[in-house]
């Protein structure tokens, strides 16, 4: 019989795992609740003091465990983890408590929990309500030093076997998925966590397949069962049926002898039968992703969205941060070119700095977003400018400016790049006179006016997230008109072909970094279009060169033209079955 759950899937390179399920319900701390008396508090302190010190050192030894290959992220969870256990809001918080209301220091400190999460769960930016999990992982820690139960600490982990198991577990903090890796955990199930969770980061830079969210998983699953994770389809099937066994271990084997014929492509070219070079490059959201890109044989960085230098800090990175993150990734690039765009906050992205200071946004999708939100605060912008001008001495940088749809938002940013290089030359400080210049085309606006962007620019990257949600007026974040996202609508078709002939007519660059882009199952279509540049997750790199490498690209051209004659009425199934015959020999 087969059990089906539903959940998030989350995966690095592999994505199904067949094993069994190992179960990890820790059974609750127990909280004492006591009144204490005055000649008590003091002693109350102290006890917290201490229980504090254990999980601080606790901590650290974790880190000191982390293997050396493992992306710095899960560094950063940890320092995020220790920040916590000095901050005012957890530790003095529970210290008034513990004085003002006499009561012991576990109570004290699920009351301040419980104000905490209240005011977390509050927040509807996805990313901070997933950093409600922190505050839960560190109290759960200190609980457990407080109480003694340290056995109900990662410490216990460290005696299972869990090779071949699959973890199923309420929720983990980070230090417990490190050392439950370390013990050979194959994949994992949680009850709570969405796509933007730490857990999701944790998964994908360990390469652990994970499905999250999956509704009372430790009730339904038991342990010892046989359990398929499929990452790619966010599914759990519990079950005792050898053919669907069979069929899993042979997909699962069959996605790992794909992935090793792709992997000998990384030296390969990306150069499609008839001769015509494809640039392929990647799009990073950590620095720490640079690897990745390397591995997957980019050719640079097309998008490298910096965002996340500020949704992963609880302070305003200054000029230093960005130029400092901005040179590591320039070293391990090697020589490859970087395309850093500034700042696309505002949409699902807020920082506490800005959200203090905007109304609430009915329609953050058309709201101060991106460029409007960084030209409104220049103070957020200016140390970005710079910083990407003076990175630019240090090797190929480009930089690149996300949601343009006016001429004028262009010409205030390059007069702003003006004065910034003449600020820069008064403090002596270095940078590339010609970095490239461009501007994302998503907005509908500036797919019509592509040309006169591209005469005062250097290069344009086709951003169709956004091109296509604010074409066909579909929210994207959206699950209930998610239907209507349909990359090869006609008009999308024809936006993407104008802004490419409008591109060649000014003899500017042009790429994609849209998701688009690293779809195999477009990728005629846009060398059919005349792209010749795309940009995308490092993990299907060589899925769209093994494609570039079989398709020929005149043909391609040429039956794309013949295509466009009557494309308001042609079905994407069958643009898409007529360009896959271009690749058939007897086609030709
Ligand atoms: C896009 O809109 O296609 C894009 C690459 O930008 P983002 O997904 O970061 O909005
Ligand atoms: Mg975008």
């Amino acid at each position: 019989m087969n059990t089906a759950f539903q959940g998030v899937g989350v995966a690095g390179a592999r994505l199904i795992a067949v094993g069994t399920a190992h179960l990890l319900a820790p059974t609750p701390i127990p909280i004492t609740t006591e009144t204490i008396t005055a000649d008590r508090i003091e002693a109350e302190l102290r006890r917290l003091d201490k229980a504090l010190d254990s999980a601080r050192c606790h901590l650290e030894r974790v880190r000191r465990q982390i293997p050396a290959d493992t992306a710095a992220p899960i560094d950063e969870l940890i320092s995020t983890h220790l920040l916590m256990l000095t901050d005012s809001a957890l530790v003095d918080a529970t210290r008034d408590l513990i004085r003002s209301q006499h009561i012991n220091a576990s109570w004290a400190l699920q009351m301040q929990r419980d104000l905490l999460i209240e005011v977390f769960n509050e927040m509807e930016d996805p990313y901070l309500h997933a950093r409600r999990d922190d505050v839960d992982h560190v109290v759960r820690q200190i609980q457990s030093f407080l109480t003694n139960e340290t056995a109900q600490t990662v410490d216990s982990f460290a005696q299972i076997e869990l090779s071949g198991k699959i973890v199923v577990a309420k929720d983990l903090t980070p230090a417990e998925i490190i050392l439950l890796r370390q013990r050979g955990m194959d994949a994992l199930v949680t009850e709570y966590g969405g796509p933007s969770s730490h857990t999701a980061i944790l998964a994908r830079s360990l390469d652990i397949p994970t499905v999250l969210g999956v509704y009372n998983a430790t009730q339904y699953l038991i342990h010892g069962e046989l359990l398929i994770v499929n990452a790619d389809a966010g599914s759990v099937i519990a079950t005792d049926d050898p053919l669907t066994i069979a069929v899993y271990r042979e997909r699962h084997l069959a996605l790992e002898a794909q992935r090793e014929i792709l992997r000998r492509l990384i030296r390969e070219p990306s150069i499609s039968r008839d001769g015509v070079p494809v640039v392929l490059l990647a799009n990073l959201e950590l620095s720490e992703d640079v690897r990745a890109a390397q591995e997957n044989g980019a050719s640079g960085v097309g998008l490298y969205r910096t965002e996340f230098l500020y949704l992963n800090h609880d302070h305003l990175p200054d000029e230093e941060e960005h130029l400092a993150n901005y040179l590591a990734i320039i070293a391990g690039l090697d020589g490859l070119p970087l395309t850093i765009r500034t700042l696309d906050l505002g949409l699902d992205k807020h920082v506490k700095y800005i959200a203090d200071t905007l109304p609430a946004l009915t329609n953050p999708a058309l709201g101060l977003r991106a460029i409007r939100l960084c030209l409104r605060h220049p103070e957020l912008f200016v140390p970005q400018l710079r910083a990407i001008l003076r990175a630019s001495a240090a090797g190929p940088v480009r930089l690149m400016i996300p949601m343009i749809s006016t001429l004028a938002e262009v010409e205030t940013v390059l007069q702003m790049l003006h004065t910034a290089r003449r600020s820069l030359r008064r403090d002596g400080l270095g940078f590339d006179p010609l970095m490239p210049i461009g501007a994302m085309i998503e907005v509908p606006a500036a797919a019509l006016m592509a040309e006169t962007l591209a005469r005062r620019l250097d290069f344009l990257s086709i951003g169709t997230n956004d091109l296509i949600q604010y074409t066909l007026a579909i929210d994207r974040m959206d699950d209930s008109v998610s239907y209507l996202y349909e990359p090869l609508h006609p008009a999308i078709l024809r936006l993407l072909r104008g802004i490419i002939e409008a591109a060649a007519r000014s003899r500017t660059r042009v790429s994609m970094c849209g998701e688009m882009a690293g779809d195999v199952r477009y990728t005629r279509v846009l060398l059919g279009l005349g792209l010749r540049e795309l940009s995308m997750q490092p993990g299907s790199l060589l899925a769209v060169k093994n494609v570039v490498r079989a398709c020929d690209i005149s043909y391609l051209k040429y039956t794309m033209e013949t295509l466009f004659c009557d494309i308001d009425e042609l079905p994407p199934q069958q643009l898409l079955d007529q360009l896959a015959a271009v690749d058939q020999p007897s086609y030709h």
